[in-house]
């Protein structure tokens, strides 16, 4: 059993707060991402779970062990940090083998882990090579290898695709998931990478400025951002948000009406400052009017091969909008835009939070 547990985590460098009273329980088994702008305190919450950061206050459990006050090398984790140190007087096999042969285990079954892990990460044509004559996307996936190898039951990851071409990533991203699966090891995974997240994580902790802002999993964040931080934070296009008026219980936006929640209704009254929040692929663009649709004008059209995406004028905003692959939009046509009612998360632009 290898569950993370964070108790009002708090860690400060000067003036500077790093971590704000971070709480935060990671399952068994279950894959975490941290995620967050450059500075928000990921690596500084991963390394507290590390011991290599003394936290100011707060304690930190793994299993039902109070670890705060052990060592690194007693906490039983495996890790890949930013800084990626492989040995260099040793080979890739031995950097690889390395954490093997400090658990006894026979050589048979540290040449078995090695070269799996070294078939995984694409690297095994260089295990007879020493660091210095690798590049840095090849010493780092040694760093990772090292690390999977191990099979730890709580393994830490700072950025560990962060130097591969994106071909490279894509594929190792996809690898990582299925292994990590297999070995059933309880993971913490920092990335500023929003793709990397979704995709690899049961859950994401969104994070800025020291906070957890939303932990949920992938879908969840995506669909049902906690603010409008999170929702422009996550997604390629970032979530759309269109400031609307509440008169009369509906809300008029581009010409068109839409009927708040009564939660919003409730929460906000006539007058209050509401934005609508949507995703470019929730909104349906037309070239003829249809009922309740928003009027805009095209201003860019990017063919992306899958689909077409439109920056679209409405009012005084701007919205994207996935078009079919297949359609024919122009810069500067009118066109008519369906939003998906049952997709429109409606925040207070006060707050930005979301009203649920
Ligand atoms: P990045 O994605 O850029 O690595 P991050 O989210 O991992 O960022 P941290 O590295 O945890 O952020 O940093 C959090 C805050 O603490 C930042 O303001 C950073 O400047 C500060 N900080 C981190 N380490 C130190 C340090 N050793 N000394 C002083 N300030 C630090």
């Amino acid at each position: 059993m290898a569950e993370i547990r964070l108790d009002n985590i708090r860690k400060t460098f000067g003036k500077i707060v790093a971590t704000r009273d971070v709480s935060l329980t990671v399952h068994d088994t279950e894959f975490m991402v941290l995620l967050g702008p450059s500075g928000c305190g990921k690596t500084t919450l991963l390394r507290g779970i590390a011991g290599l950061e003394q936290i100011d206050s707060g304690r930190v459990f793994i299993g039902d062990k109070d670890v705060t006050d052990l060592p690194s090398r007693k906490r039983r984790i495996a890790m890949v940090f930013q800084s990626y140190a492989v040995f260099p007087h040793l080979t890739v096999y031995e950097n690889i083998a390395f954490g093997l042969r400090m658990q006894r285990l026979p050589d048979s079954e540290v040449k078995k882990r090695v070269h799996s892990s070294a078939e995984l990460l694409q690297i095994t044509d260089l295990l007879d090579r020493f660091p210095a004559k690798v590049s840095g996307g090849q010493r780092q996936r040694v760093a990772v290898a090292r690390a999977i190898a191990v099979q730890a039951e709580v393994l830490l990851m700072d950025e560990p695709l962060s130097n591969l071409d994106a071909l490279l990533r894509l594929e190792m991203r996809a690898e990582l998931k299925r292994l990590l699966k297999d070995v059933k090891s309880t993971v913490v995974y920092v990335t500023h990478d929003q793709v990397e997240a979704l995709s690899l994580g049961d859950r994401i902790a969104v994070m800025k400025d020291g906070e957890i802002l939303q932990c949920d999993t992938p879908l969840q964040v995506y669909d049902n951002p906690a603010s409008e931080f999170i929702g422009g934070f996550i997604g390629n296009p970032p979530m759309n948000f269109l400031e609307v008026q509440l008169s009369d219980n509906a809300v008029m936006a581009g010409g068109a009406s839409f009927t708040p929640p009564p939660a919003v209704r409730a929460a906000l009254g006539n007058g209050a400052r509401v934005a609508l929040g949507i995703r470019a692929e929730n909104i349906v663009a037309e070239s003829v009017r249809t009922d309740g649709a928003l009027s805009g004008a095209v201003l860019v059209v990017e063919p992306l091969g899958s689909h077409n995406l439109l920056t679209v004028q409405v009012g005084g905003e701007r919205v994207k909008v996935n078009a079919h692959a297949d359609s024919r939009f122009e810069p500067g046509q009118r066109i008519w835009l369906k939003f998906a009612p049952e997709k429109i998360r409606w925040m207070n632009r006060d707050t930005g939070r979301a009203i649920s």
